[in-house]
């Protein structure tokens, strides 16, 4: 398949491989935090950490949008369900993500159906609420039209790349004059997740995080472009390559990391020039800020609160903006205590490290939003790497 197939290439792949063994000095180490879930995702399913040689080590960042999201957001969905009696519509991957009290949207969404009859009324006659499995934010507006006389919510996650898309939604059910329909807006912003991770004591502090350069975003730098990472490049000297995700665009962007520090240079390179330019996709950035402002604070699992680091529906669009229709606040909850989930999202930690990492929590069973998503490094070492550290533990 036409730029699919090139890019996965075996013979380019060892050629690449032979090129970073070259351009590695063998008197430094280097480390390198892909950013996305994407990338962390293709480094484990196509083996490319075995490729490089063992003074270059890729460390695993914060953008999986599922993982990144704390487990108050998820009760605050469940909530909408169980007491607002909400019709809740969300994709499949943040039903499975653990919240309080043992439960998940998709357990919620087992005990309200037991509880519904078949008209979805409850047993005192109230309308009890729904969960629905969507593919699309456009299947939650034809579900809000299909049920006028019930609340529709969309449980809205993602970062830019998945942002300008519910900015077209609640433009379209403001045209369609839709009273029904609402957006649980939970959209976070990268470059806010990179400065904190840069600006955290195991980087700042203590050195116990060696970072020499950023995998930079693929989709997301086609919405925000490459300008944003500017300034990581030139106020943290941290050289950043945005990268495609495809294995080889992967390798790519290692071999030009490398090149820059030995260089001693730090700049924003591109590597993904298919689809990202250096000011990005100008109608959807003026469509995202014409729906949506930015919230003083945000809480990131892992992270912790970040300022100014995710969005919130302007006050244009209130009557979509589900927190503000239903009084709905966030909580803060702690994590599971033997998750280890923030660690692995600050790069502090591997999968591996946590103690219940595939025995207690598994993709059926997940304890922690790292072992959902197929993008979440906890997933996508259990389906991938596995196998490779029971082999060097032999
Ligand atoms: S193995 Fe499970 S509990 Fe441990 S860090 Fe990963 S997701 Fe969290």
């Amino acid at each position: 398949m036409k730029f699919i197939d090139e890019f996965r290439d075996g013979d380019l792949a060892r050629g690449l491989a032979a090129a970073i063994r070259q351009a590695a000095r063998v008197d430094r180490d280097y480390h390198f935090m892909e950013f996305c879930g994407g990338h962390t995702h293709a480094i484990s399913r196509y083996g490319v950490s075995d490729l490089l040689p063992p003074n270059v080590r890729m460390i695993h960042g914060p953008g999986c949008p599922v993982c990144v999201l704390p487990v108050g957001r998820i009760d605050m969905a469940i909530r909408l369900a169980r007491e607002a009696g909400v019709i809740l519509c969300s994709y499949g991957d943040p039903l499975r993500v653990p919240a309080s009290g043992g439960l998940s949207l998709l357990k919620a969404k087992a005990g309200l159906g037991r509880k519904s009859g078949s008209n979805g009324a409850g047993g005192n006659g109230e309308r009890r609420g729904e969960i629905r499995m969507i593919y699309s934010g456009s299947d939650a507006l034809t579900v809000a039209q299909q049920n006028p006389e019930r609340e529709v919510v969309f449980f809205a996650i993602g970062f830019e790349t998945t942002t300008p898309p519910t900015a077209v939604l609640i433009k379209q059910a403001q045209a369609l004059g839709l009273t029904n329909f609402s957006v649980l807006c939970c959209h976070v912003l990268t470059p806010s997740a990179i400065a904190s991770i840069l600006e955290s004591p195991e980087v700042r502090q203590w050195g116990s995080l060696p970072l020499d350069g950023f995998i930079g975003p693929a989709h997301v730098s086609t919405i925000i472009g490459s300008r944003p990472y500017e300034f990581f490049a030139e106020e943290y000297r941290k050289p950043v390559v945005i990268a495609g995700f495809e294995p080889l665009d992967v390798m790519q962007a290692i071999l030009m990391l490398i090149k820059q520090v030995n260089a001693g240079r730090a700049l924003v390179e591109n590597e993904f020039s298919r689809a990202v330019t250096r000011d990005g996709n100008r109608k959807a950035q003026r469509l995202v800020s014409e729906v949506f402002e930015l919230r003083r604070s945000f809480a990131w699992r892992g992270l912790g609160e970040l300022p100014y680091s995710a969005l919130r529906i302007r006050r244009e669009f209130a009557d979509f903006d589900a927190e503000r229709r239903f009084a709905i606040r966030y909580e803060a909850v702690a994590d599971h205590p033997a998750c280890e989930c923030g660690a692995v999202l600050r790069g502090v930690k591997r999968p591996q490290d946590c103690r219940i990492f595939g025995s207690v929590c598994t993709p059926e069973n997940p304890i922690g939003s790292c072992m959902v998503s197929s993008e979440g490094a906890c997933a996508a070492h259990y389906s991938f790497g596995r196998f490779a550290d029971a082999a060097v533990a032999q």
